[in-house]
């Protein structure tokens, strides 16, 4: 099973990311001290694009790991399989980044089971050892190795939280959406669409995102702010665009979906 995406960008063609605050330089110096970054933020912020951006920047291969609730420990250090020739050893995502320096993301690591953050730990201080207990050896993380992990600290996850002797080995990043010019350039970029749309489809989701709190569970992210553009550059109508990108993805039910419409045909 195949858990991870690597991506190496040889070509050391950086990842087009449009910066929020001073994260980059963050990012940097974080590296430069080997020391492991948490990411905290909505879905559809940007965060993986950041991550992305950081290891073409840093020419570093990149593993990334969506954590769900049955990732194991195991599934991010390796395991035995049993091939032709009796068993072998496989390493695991993880296992892979610290032998090769490579920066490992783990994608909204609060969904995993809490044995995987225990796995982290010895890798997270100064130490930088990763035992792997299968094969009784004690890898010793090579110098480009960094842990990168992120969560959406929404509602829902309160109470599942992470433990403070986990989230104090980090150093922590805040994202929220871009503001006004970054997410319509966010667009643009991203689609090939105008200023004039992608400026009313952000002006729309600034509205919507202030009913975050009343009405809607999740506010729509870039992301579907992306999605919805996409529409609408092939040529389907704003309104079939918006209903099915955001009304509908955003809201199962009626009168909410409702309010969405009125908020979208007021600013877009
Ligand atoms: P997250 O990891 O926070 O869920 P992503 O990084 O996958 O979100 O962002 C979703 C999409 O939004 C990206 O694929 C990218 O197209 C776009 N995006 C969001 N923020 C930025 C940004 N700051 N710079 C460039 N693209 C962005």
């Amino acid at each position: 099973m195949n858990i991870a995406d690597k991506h190496h960008q040889n070509n050391h063609q950086e990842r087009f990311y449009c910066p929020q605050g001073n994260e980059v330089d963050v990012f940097l110096h974080a590296s430069k001290n080997q020391l492991p970054v948490m990411i905290k933020g909505p879905t559809g912020c940007g965060k993986t694009r950041f991550v992305e951006h950081m290891a073409s920047r840093l020419n570093r291969p990149l593993y990334t790991v969506a954590c769900h609730d049955d990732l194991t420990a195991a599934d991010l250090i390796g395991r035995f399989l049993i091939g032709k020739d009796g068993t072998f050893w496989q390493d695991g995502p993880l296992t892979r980044a610290v032998r090769e320096g490579a920066i490992c993301y783990l994608d909204e690591v609060i969904e995993a089971r809490k044995d995987t953050t225990v796995v982290i730990h010895p890798l997270t201080d100064d130490r930088r050892i990763l035992p792997l207990d299968g094969t009784g050896e004690r890898l010793q993380a090579a110098p480009g190795f960094m842990l990168v992990m992120s969560y959406n600290p929404g509602y829902r996850n309160l109470m599942k939280g992470l433990k403070p002797s986990t989230r104090q080995r980090f150093v922590s990043l805040s994202f929220d959406y871009p503001d006004t010019a970054q997410e319509v350039r966010i667009v643009c970029h991203e689609t090939g669409i105008s200023q004039e749309i992608a400026h009313g489809l952000v002006m729309a989701a600034q509205a919507l995102r202030s009913l975050r709190d009343s009405d809607l569970e999740e506010a729509p992210s870039t992301r579907l702010l992306i999605l919805c553009a996409q529409l609408i550059n092939s040529g389907l109508s704003h309104a079939s665009a918006c209903r099915a990108a955001l009304t509908e993805t955003l809201s199962d039910d009626p009168s909410t979906q409702e309010a969405i419409e009125d908020v979208i045909r007021a600013h877009f």
